[in-house]
């Protein structure tokens, strides 16, 4: 059994050994099966939460009324979740309430697509009783039963089901994929922050392109946030190469550039995302309108955007136009490497500093000389050096030597 599995064995031999079931599930199961990276570990037991908080001496309460306790076992978190059904869907949404059952089976019916619902128990053996081997062997995402009625039940499968192929590079099941197209406008029900989380997943595969051509064809891209009229600029959004883009911040300053989004706050704040990284978004974008070729950068832009928002912003200017990105990235890591101080902070001389040698009280006119000397020691005028940047000031007449 593969490390990650092996290291939560425990758990699963203690619930078995006090009369329990429990087995490995979802994600983990169908990624060990993909020989992919193994995320987070799920483990589905006939234990009630109570009983599953009873057992280990370690447990955090983070949702047992739908059954979810996490245990704590040598030191590393796993979800534990009692077998349970989601009889009461309300208004196209995750249940209110769930019913706890004691059979495996029902609980693995209830979940999104047959590859997520392969079950593993201690020995590694496989329980898989709608073909979730078969779906991963034909490269294929299909729901467990009637895809129209999961779709309604839950209408957030229906873009997990287009992230997954934008992780996965899977298929959609054809009959899958008619149920999203008819039941889109169901996404309208579903809450922002859980569309956000499945979009950035979608964007961050391997195969973005082909999700977000499938976001279009499906008509879903109808029900996410300001994308309703960006029809034609999505279908063109899935041409590029969306794998290039390494941060959150490069994807979706990528995606506010290739779009046109005349305001990348109104539309990252639609999608409920942090200040911190509107704020990153907003810095790359300014950048492209203040630098309009990468081969503007000078030394004092640079020390002036710092390196990491000048390589967002020449990554979605590379990818957007199709040159080598690599090209720039060494172009402006080069430049950034020949800066004699890449920060404010790391000049030799302070407010302080100025007011004692021009022997005036504070004001304005201390950042301006501040920013005088920056300049001075970014082009290699002066050292960065107290004493030299004295000399200097007094050799360009801004003070008289007796004054130090
Ligand atoms: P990832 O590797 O991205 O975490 P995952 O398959 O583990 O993918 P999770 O969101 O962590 O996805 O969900 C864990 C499991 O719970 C899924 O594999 C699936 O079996 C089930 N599941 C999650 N969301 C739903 C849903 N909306 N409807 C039905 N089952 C779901
Ligand atoms: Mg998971």
């Amino acid at each position: 059994m593969k490390e990650p599995f092996q290291k939560a064995l425990g758990i699963i031999q203690t619930l078995q050994q006090h009369g329990y079931e429990a087995y490995f599930v979802g994600g983990a199961v169908r990624d060990l099966l993909l020989n992919r990276e193994i995320g987070d570990i799920d483990i589905a037991t006939s234990a009630l939460p109570d009983e599953v908080m009873q057992l280990f001496p370690k447990t955090i309460d983070i949702g047992s009324q739908h059954g979810t306790v996490v245990v704590v076992h040598n030191g590393i978190s796993y979800e534990v979740t009692t077998f349970r059904t989601e009889s009461e869907y309300e208004d196209y949404r995750r249940p209110g309430a769930v019913t706890f059952v004691r059979s495996l089976y029902e609980d693995l019916q209830r979940r999104d697509f047959t590859m997520n619902a392969i079950a593993m128990d201690a020995e590694g053996k496989l329980i898989d009783p709608f073909g979730g081997q078969e779906a991963i062997a034909n490269r294929i995402i299909c729901t467990v039963g009637d895809p129209k009625a999961r779709f309604s039940e839950d209408a957030l499968r229906m873009m997990r089901a287009i992230r997954f192929v934008g992780q996965l590079g899977f298929s959609l099941d054809e009959e899958t994929k008619q149920a999203i197209i008819e039941n889109a406008a169901l996404l309208a029900h579903i809450s922002v922050e859980r569309m956000t989380m499945e979009f950035e997943k979608l964007l961050e595969g391997p195969f973005a392109s082909r999700a977000l051509s499938l976001l279009v064809e499906t008509g879903l891209f109808l029900y996410l946030p300001m994308l309703r009229d960006k029809e034609n600029e999505l279908q063109a959004a899935a041409r590029y190469n969306w794998r290039l883009l390494d941060s959150r911040g490069q994807r979706w300053g990528f995606l506010c550039y290739i779009l046109c989004i005349d305001s990348a706050a109104d539309f990252l704040r639609a999608w409920k995302l942090p200040n911190r990284l509107i704020k990153e978004v907003e810095m790359a974008l300014r950048i492209l309108q203040t630098i309009p070729s990468s081969s503007d950068w000078t030394k004092e832009r640079l020390f002036e955007f710092g390196l990491e928002h000048a390589i967002a912003a020449e990554t979605i200017r590379s990818v957007a136009s199709g040159e080598n990105v690599e090209e720039h990235r060494k172009k402006l890591n080069e430049l950034f490497m020949s800066l004699p101080i890449k920060t404010k902070k790391e000049l030799a001389v302070s407010g302080n500093d100025i007011m004692k040698w021009f022997g005036k009280p504070g004001g304005p006119w201390v950042k301006e000389i501040l920013t005088l000397i920056e300049r001075a020691v970014i082009h290699g005028e002066v050292d960065n050096h107290k004493e030299r940047i004295h000399e200097w000031l007094i050799h360009r007449n801004l003070i008289r030597g007796e004054n130090c």
